[in-house]
């Protein structure tokens, strides 16, 4: 018999034995688990990962996801190739909004220091790894995340889905529970795109856009705001839910492009008539790390609703590099669940590194970012993987003239060899 007055602490995560802290004894002498290790282990089970780290942030934390700034870069680190600097400020962002959740929760009276909301500007190029940056985010702290296009929103009574429909998004995907969702993530996409309409801009650009700009406004701010429970329009005699928007974090994110201009025309470096020192200062410069409120506000996104969103940062554009690490280095990245589905049929699945080089320097060559390298795989992969079923014990060798010309891809098996 185990005496449980020995167990001093967890044998997974060490966190010291304390009385609202239940122990689960092992057969083994002196092994114990907590049950918070319990509960990561059977979020392991059901959920896609195939790993976790050990995370028993202290209890009181716990509630609302206050995590260290680099504790949360290394989660990123993770998933997320380069983009150094927004990684930073995003987790930053993250960790400073949490913090003003416990604050406001704990506030005692007479402290009337108020801290505002950290919302988040990401501005890249598409396929840089916004969305990613958020997805990851949510899934790790556990908490609701909705994404919605700008551009599908319109101002309430046009045609299109109404802005307060991304507040039913989420209270949806937090399980219709409205006190996880309001502790919840909303990410707007493409919020570039409802700039309105300003001088020398694209005519396509959504004429309406000020008009959604000022409803996103009204949400971004925080206000109680009635919703209907399933979505879609209003209706007078609909029971409404109502969901407070102060403590949800609003992520924005958008490729501006051509915002590059406006950036130099405030610098006072237009294109026209400066010397070559200038210009090569410029092309060596990564103007969009220049970036201020005042571009933005040329760009065509109202004042108001960038004073609303304080952490504004910037992703790069991705390179070979990245390209090629993207396909091999995060945790869940697309080379290794290949092989991973291809193991599943007892296949080798094997990528020459020219291969790899192949394969990102034509996703470069389509300008959408890494979000090109799946449909890139997808079409390479899609024979082989037809008769997968038939290949076991076999190896397949992709080479860079496989991605050439997908009909060369080499299997081989102990007997046989087919080129
Ligand atoms: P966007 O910047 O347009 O929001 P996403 O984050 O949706 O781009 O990226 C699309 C996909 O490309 C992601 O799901 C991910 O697979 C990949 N990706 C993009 N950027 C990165 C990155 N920096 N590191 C790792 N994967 C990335």
């Amino acid at each position: 018999m185990k005496d449980s007055q020995n167990i001093d602490s967890c044998s997974f995560c060490d966190i010291e034995r304390k009385k609202h802290i239940k122990f689960i004894a092992g057969s083994k002498p002196d092994i114990f688990i907590c049950d918070n290790c319990i509960s990561n282990i059977n979020k392991l089970i059901s959920g896609d990962d195939n790993f976790a780290l050990v995370n028993n942030e202290p209890e009181a934390n716990k509630d609302f996801n206050q995590i260290a700034p680099k504790k949360l870069k290394e989660i990123l680190d993770k998933y997320i190739i380069g983009q150094d600097m927004a990684k930073k400020s995003f987790c930053v962002g993250i960790y400073n909004h949490y913090k003003r959740i416990n604050n406001k929760i704990s506030n005692d009276k007479d402290d009337d220091t108020e801290l505002s909301k950290s919302n988040i500007l990401l501005i890249g190029p598409t396929g840089s790894g916004k969305t990613l940056m958020a997805q990851t985010m949510a899934k790790h702290l556990d908490v609701p995340l909705s994404i919605t296009d700008a551009t599908n929103l319109t101002e309430a009574g046009y045609v299109g889905e109404d802005v307060e429909n991304v507040l039913t998004k989420l209270v949806q995907t937090a399980d219709g529970d409205i006190e996880k969702a309001q502790k919840g993530i909303i990410f707007i996409d493409e919020i570039d795109k409802i700039a309105r309409l300003g001088e020398n801009r694209s005519i396509t650009r959504d004429v309406s856009g000020e008009g959604v700009q000022q409803a996103l406004l009204k949400i971004i701010e925080g206000s109680v705001v009635n919703i209907p429970p399933k979505g879609g329009r209003k209706h007078p005699n609909q029971d409404f839910l109502q969901i407070d928007t102060s403590n949800i974090l609003f992520i924005c994110g958008g490729s501006f492009d051509g915002i590059e201009q406006d950036i130099l025309n405030r610098l006072g470096k237009s294109s026209v008539g400066f010397n070559t020192d200038n210009a090569k200062k410029i092309s060596n410069l990564n103007i969009i790390e220049e970036i201020e409120t005042q571009d933005l506000v040329s760009y065509g996104l109202i004042p108001e609703l960038i004073g609303r969103l304080p952490v504004v940062t910037t992703l790069n554009k991705i390179t070979q590099k990245d390209m090629e690490k993207i396909l091999v280095e995060p945790k869940n990245s697309l080379i290794k669940q290949y092989i991973k589905l291809f193991s599943l049929d007892d296949v080798t699945l094997v990528f020459e590194k020219d291969a790899i080089k192949e394969i990102a320097s034509i996703a470069i060559k389509r300008k959408v970012g890494a979000r090109g390298l799946r449909t890139i795989l997808e079409n390479l992969m899609l024979d082989t993987m037809y008769n997968l079923p038939e290949l076991k014990d076999h190896d397949v060798i992709i080479s860079k003239e496989s991605v050439i010309d997908n009909g060369s891809i080499k299997i081989t098996n102990n007997k046989i060899s087919t080129a």
